[in-house]
């Protein structure tokens, strides 16, 4: 039983995301999709919000789980959930360039390898930030994030309904 860790903060999921959680689970036998935190950032979604788009959206799908990383390292995280590889995507060597020292140093501390695939060419336009900048602007952004998330991003403000 082979089983990766897709770490991100999905904040929020997009469809760069599914394209290589999807593209994953035809390499694992199961998936963790992991949500995190980062402390020093501030976040649109809160982490329940981040789960709970990700569970609509993915859970129904088999061999797919999905889980806050909590504190800590990720390295720690893939050791105790058992997972063989962290599955990353990239979509420049930008990306490659932040990522590789990354991915070093999760192996020295745990062994655990990273797996990284190629952004498809139809997606690698998408970041969590640029669909927030252009949603808030009045961009259409249907075509690029799953249902759950357009739902949310669209919702009226608590009080404006
Ligand atoms: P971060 O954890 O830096 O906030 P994200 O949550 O946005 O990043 O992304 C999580 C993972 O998804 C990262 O490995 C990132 O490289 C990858 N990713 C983000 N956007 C895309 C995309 N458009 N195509 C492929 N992979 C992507």
């Amino acid at each position: 039983m082979r089983r990766a860790v897709c770490p991100g903060s999905f904040d929020p999921l997009h469809n760069g995301h599914l394209e290589i959680i999807a593209r994953a689970s035809n390499l694992f036998d199961e998936i963790i999709v992991a949500v995190s935190t980062n402390p020093a950032k501030t976040y649109r979604f809160s982490i329940d919000e981040r789960l709970q788009m990700a569970r609509e959206t993915l859970s129904a799908l088999r061999g797919i789980t999905i889980e806050a990383m909590g504190e800590g390292l990720l390295a720690d995280f893939c050791r105790r959930h058992g997972a063989d590889a962290i599955v990353k995507g990239v979509r420049t060597s930008a990306d490659l360039a932040f990522e590789v020292p990354m991915a070093t140093m999760n192996r020295h501390l745990t062994g655990v390898e990273t797996v990284f695939l190629a952004a498809d060419p139809g997606y690698a336009h998408l970041s969590s930030s640029l669909l927030k900048e252009v949603g808030s602007l009045g961009g259409d952004i249907s075509g690029f994030v799953p249902r759950s998330v357009y739902r949310r991003m669209t919702a009226p403000p608590p009080g404006r309904a």
